[in-house]
Order: structure tokens, then sequence, then C-alpha cells
């Protein structure tokens, strides 16, 4: 049986598996979806095994989409530019690097019928996917991007990634001016596991609210973004819930991601619908 899987660490918890079975089974195919649950020091081991097998592929999550580039045969330009591959292709043993994120981002802002043009965008994170999500902006003409992150220097990398040198900050968690960034801006954008179930900050609301109650500082002008997708409705979605805000989850961009994949694979577009309410139903 040809089979396709997932590489990363604490897999436990993943929707990838019951997707990609969806839409195997929708289409006939008699394919796998695994787990690789290993340490970075098996990636080598593990990458050699597959190409001598029936693996036509897997996906890549934290935290090994930027250790996966140097196994790679080729990469494909958008992640390659990113510096993370999420999506690997084996053709006869060679592997095919690429990045279906930014198209979930992508579709994830067009399904919502949301306009970047001259917004001022807040990301929180500074990780694999706020990097994601800076390149799709840069495909956007918005007016100002402010980055927070615990760890302030990577929030500042992160800022030189931004193609608008003089329409990017970046900031730690207590920056002084926090609570005049948030109110300005248009879009903000959850990018750490703040809100996130099985994590230690399942509870909890990113903290670059300088202490005051979230709703002080939000109003129902804002659009809000948690790329975490398990809650459906996180932490961070019910404080613009209860100001009136729009909101999107996370679910949609890993549905778009998924079915990138699957595509790039089986050269068979999946019913993303389908992989999106199974997705649903499972995370109720
Ligand atoms: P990552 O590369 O590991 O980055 C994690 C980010 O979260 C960093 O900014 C990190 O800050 C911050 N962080 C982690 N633990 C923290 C803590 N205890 N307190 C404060 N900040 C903390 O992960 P990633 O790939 O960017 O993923 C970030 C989130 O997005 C995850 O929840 C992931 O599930 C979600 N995601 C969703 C999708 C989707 O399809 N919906 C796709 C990708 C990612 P430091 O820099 O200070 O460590």
């Amino acid at each position: 049986m040809i089979k396709i899987g997932l590489l990363g660490k604490s897999l436990g918890h993943s929707i990838s598996p019951l997707l990609h079975a969806n839409a195997f089974n929708d289409l006939n195919l008699e394919h796998q979806y695994k787990i690789w649950d290993i340490e970075e020091s098996k990636i080598a081991s593990f990458i050699q095994e597959i190409k001598d097998t029936e693996v036509k592929g897997f996906n890549i999550t934290i935290p090994y989409k930027e250790a996966i580039l140097p196994f790679m045969d080729e990469i494909d330009p958008v992640a390659m530019s990113i510096g993370a591959v999420n999506t690997v292709h084996n053709i006869n043993g060679k592997l095919f690097g690429f990045n279906t994120d930014i198209l979930g981002i992508q579709k994830t802002f067009e399904i919502a019928h949301t306009s970047l043009n001259n917004k001022r965008v807040i990301i929180i994170g500074a990780g694999g996917a706020a990097k994601s999500i800076i390149y799709y902006l840069n495909s956007q003409n918005i007016k100002y991007l402010d980055i927070f992150n615990r760890t302030k220097d990577r929030a500042c990398n992160l800022a030189i990634d931004f193609h608008k040198q003089n329409a990017v900050s970046c900031h730690d968690f207590n920056d002084v001016d926090v609570i005049k960034i948030v109110e300005q801006g248009d879009i903000i954008i959850n990018a750490t596991p703040y809100g996130m179930a099985e994590s230690q900050l399942v509870e909890q609301l990113p903290p670059i609210n300088a202490g005051l109650p979230w709703d002080q500082c939000i109003s129902k002008k804002q659009l809000f973004f948690d790329l975490v997708y398990n809650p459906q409705v996180t932490p961070f979605l019910e404080i613009a819930m209860n100001v009136g805000a729009n909101f999107i989850g996370g679910l949609n961009m890993l549905v778009f991601q998924a079915a990138k994949s699957f595509e790039i694979w089986n050269e068979k577009k999946p019913n993303e619908r389908k992989m999106f309410l199974a997705a649903k139903d499972a995370l109720k």
C-alpha cells in the first residue's frame, strides 16, 4: 500500500491523518497516512529509508520545517524563499520540497473576503508560521506591520523579511506602546500556541494587552485571525466575538494547505469542503 505521512515531534493530536484519510476514501485511493514522530537525530536515517520505499511523500510540521531543507534534492522557489518546507514529494528516490502553508494563508484571507490593502497588521509570534504570513503580506499592499514576540530578537530578525523596511516594527510583549499599537491595528494575527489544546497555554490569551482587559483595547472594526485550530474557538477568538469583531480560526488554513499537499502527491484535487467538515466534526 502506498504510504504518505507526517514527520514531526509530539504529533499525538494531529488531525492530518483524518483529513487525508477522508480524501483517500472520497477518491477511492488505497493509500495510508502515517505519523512519523521522531527525534531530530533520526531524520537522516528516516530520509534514507523512505527514499527506497513506497512512501509517496510526507508533510513536515513543528519543529522540522527548516531542519528538513538540507535533505531535499530540489526545493520549490516559494519554499526556498521562506526557508521552510512542509510538503515533500518522493519521485523515484528524489525528494522535492514545497511550502503549501502560503496557499493556506492566501485562501483563508480570500474566503474571508478580507482585503489587506492599506491595512495595519499585527502578528503575534515570530516562528515558522509568522514567517509564512510575512511572505504572503509581501504580496499585499499593507500599510504597516507590527510583530510582537516573547523573544524580541526573533521578531526583529523576522521584520527584516518584510519588504517595506520603513513600515515595520518589532516588539516584545512588554512594549510601552502596546495598547496604542493594538488599538490602531486593523488585522491582529495570533501565530503562537496561546490557546492551543493539549498545551500549557490552552486557556491563555497572548499577553500583549499590558495587563488591561483585552476588550478595552480592541474594537469590532478589527479582524482577528488565530492560526490555532484546536479548539476551533480559542480564547483569542472569544474576545473578538465578545466585542462583535470578525474572526477567522486556523482550520481553514490547515485544510487548504493539506489539500494542496494532497494534490502535489496525487495529481488530483481533493474535496476541501468534505475535508473541512470531517475536521470540524472531529474537533467538536
Ligand atoms: P514555531 O516555529 O515553533 O514558533 C512558535 C512561536 O510561538 C514563537 O514565536 C514562540 O516565541 C512562540 N511561543 C511558543 N511557546 C511560547 C510560550 N510559552 N510563551 C510565549 N510564546 C511562545 O511554531 P509555528 O510553526 O510558528 O506555529 C505557531 C502556531 O501556529 C502553533 O500553534 C501552530 O499550531 C499554529 N499553526 C497553524 C497552522 C494551520 O494550518 N492552522 C499552520 C502552522 C502553524 P519565541 O520565539 O519566544 O520562542
